[in-house]
């Protein structure tokens, strides 16, 4: 059986409050759909934490600041509900953009430093995006706790900020990167690689965690970086907009003792891939 869609949020409402009246915890699984393994293991955390699961599949226009990006984002609901079937969520919520932003919708959330460089500094709006719609989805959902991934690395840290910030009443849950067996992280955009560049892929991640063990034995940074670059190239990859080890929480430089993560994007094949590592 299919996940139960719900399009509407007078519909989610009513579950939700009847599933608060019971003393019911809810869990809330952001996504913009075209499921992955990288998507289920979210949703298993939040069955194992949670009464009531409900997964929500909206490609969020307000953060694509490509508008080829958006146009070309897979779509695939009705494969997304069969895939979720086994998982037995509580709901499937796909609600229209005239659902999340009515005629008239004029507020923006924007968080400030740490959505500031990397993703930030490449894709302009897209934090901001990211922070309205996630705001927007908790308030609809009324979960108590949100599950994001750590592939999004610097988009789970601007959550935090935003749910600190704010005082908003919900849990941040991070889930480890899922990997394909060669390495590379399960994402959407993997479907637009071509065969050989699925097969060349997998040197981002292994790039990734070379320089992150060469820099947590001490090596002189930017060689390790000058390398990874090298290595990439080598193996077919385009441009790298960004190749940084930062500060894991905030994204800025690294702060001694504490830790500290290695964040990537590189172009593929027309594809844009991001991954991250820890460093040490
Ligand atoms: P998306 O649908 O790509 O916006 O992703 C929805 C959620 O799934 C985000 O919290 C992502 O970080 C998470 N996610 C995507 N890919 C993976 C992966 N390979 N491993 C773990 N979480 C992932």
């Amino acid at each position: 059986m299919s996940a139960p869609i719900i399009r509407s949020l007078a519909e989610l409402r009513a579950l939700t409050r009847a599933w608060r009246q019971a003393g019911e915890s809810i869990g809330v699984v952001p996504t913009m759909g075209a499921l992955h393994e990288g998507h289920l293991s979210l949703v298993r955390a939040a069955k194992q934490g949670c009464d009531r699961v409900i997964v929500t599949l909206f490609v969020n226009p307000r953060q694509f600041n490509n508008p080829e990006d958006f146009a070309k984002y897979p779509r695939t609901e009705l494969a997304d509900a069969a895939i979720l079937g086994p998982l037995a969520v509580d709901a499937l919520f796909v609600p229209d953009a005239a659902e999340v932003y009515p005629a008239g919708h004029s507020t923006v959330v924007s968080v400030g430093d740490v959505s500031q460089p990397l993703e930030g500094a490449h894709r302009p709006g897209h934090f901001d995006g990211v922070a309205t719609v996630v705001t927007l989805l908790f308030n609809m959902t009324q979960a108590d706790r949100a599950y994001f991934g750590e592939k999004d690395w610097q988009q789970l840290q601007v959550v935090k900020r935003l749910v600190a910030d704010l005082n908003m009443p919900i849990e941040i849950v991070p889930c480890p990167s899922v990997r394909d067996a060669d390495g590379l992280a399960l994402s959407s955009r993997n479907q637009r690689l071509s065969r050989k560049a699925r097969a060349q892929a997998a040197a981002l991640p292994n790039a990734l965690f070379d320089a992150a063990t060469a820099m947590a034995e001490g090596a002189y940074e930017p060689e390790v970086l000058a390398a990874a670059r090298d290595t990439l190239a080598a193996a077919g990859f385009g441009e790298v907009e960004y190749l940084a080890r930062c500060d894991s929480e905030s994204l800025g430089p690294p702060i001694p003792g504490k830790p500290s993560r290695l964040l990537a994007a590189v172009w593929l094949d027309g594809v844009r891939l991001i991954d991250n590592v820890a460093v040490g």
